[in-house]
């Protein structure tokens, strides 16, 4: 496997990151993930931009520019060969002798690889999947991509231990988000998702479909929080992620949402985003 440490071409089995880079040792870093289809990668400059600005949150200097970070990108997946995959980016404050408050005159490091990443839709997407409903037990920046994962880690998991596909989180009584993708209902006809807030990461995945893809088809969207009974009772629920991209929930903590398969509303959504995707990459 291959990947980039600031820029240059590595042995992702034979290069060590040094111990004190603040990432392993704060988190303190940020990242993203972005999709390759057909040799080119989906959406980037959106990814970018939010890349920028959890950067800027954190006050961590922006080493790269937009076309030396799409160049990498072009690099990996021209080096990897991998047509159909996912790029992971990081960027960490740095290394320097361990301290919590920022160091000075440190240099941001950069590390980055691909992985292959199935180019068929799986059963998931096209059958959909179970949900479970957990309390959301992260942090008050969830706007930031950070390193800091450990919440959704842990609440991804509670979702695998009981059967479900994804942790759909709940704080103070409002559902927020799951714990790697943004999350929907349908009521009505009407498509509802938490507002963009300190509480749910603002997805890439999310944006497109509340600014392009709901608009075209005509489905209305309430950015509005709305509580567990009310996702409960909606017709229809999906999650939207770069990875998952549209994944109906076709169950909630064991109980049916709508009839218990996917909706008309959701199935749109999903085709009119892989429809983006074969436009935009020309698959
Ligand atoms: N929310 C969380 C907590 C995530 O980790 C992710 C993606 O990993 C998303 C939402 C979806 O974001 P995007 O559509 O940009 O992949």
């Amino acid at each position: 496997p291959i990947g980039l440490i600031n820029g240059k071409l590595i042995d992702l089995n034979e290069t060590i990151v040094p111990m004190e880079d603040r990432g392993h040792q704060f988190g303190d870093g940020v990242y993203e993930v972005t999709r390759v289809y057909n040799g080119r990668c989906f959406a980037l400059k959106l990814h970018v931009d939010r890349l920028y600005r959890s950067l800027r949150e954190l006050t961590i200097p922006a080493v790269y520019t937009y076309d030396e970070l799409a160049e990498f990108h072009d690099l990996l997946i021209k080096e990897s060969g991998i047509a159909d995959g996912a790029i992971y980016l990081q960027i960490t404050r740095g290394f320097s002798p361990r301290a919590h408050g920022f160091p000075e005159n440190v240099v941001p490091c950069l590390t980055m690889s691909i992985r292959p990443a199935g180019a068929a839709p799986d059963k998931n997407k096209l059958e959909g999947a179970k949900g479970l409903l957990i309390p959301d037990e992260r942090w008050l920046r969830c706007d930031i991509k950070s390193l800091n994962l450990l919440g959704n880690v842990m609440g991804k998991q509670k979702a695998k231990e009981a059967g479900c596909f994804e942790g759909i989180q709940v704080r103070d009584g409002f559902v927020t988000e799951g714990t790697s993708s943004n999350f929907f209902v349908i009521k009505d006809g009407v498509a509802w998702t938490h507002p963009r807030s300190n509480l749910i990461l603002t997805g890439v995945t999310r944006t497109l479909i509340v600014e392009k893809i709901a608009p075209d088809l005509g489905v209305p969207v309430i950015e509005k929080r709305f509580d567990e009974a009310f996702a409960k009772a909606a017709t229809e629920a999906f999650i939207s992620g770069t990875n998952s991209e549209i994944v109906p929930i076709v169950a909630l903590s064991g109980q049916p949402v709508g009839t218990g398969s996917v909706g008309p509303v959701t199935r749109n959504i999903q085709q009119a985003y892989w429809a983006m995707v074969d436009r935009e990459c020309g698959r």
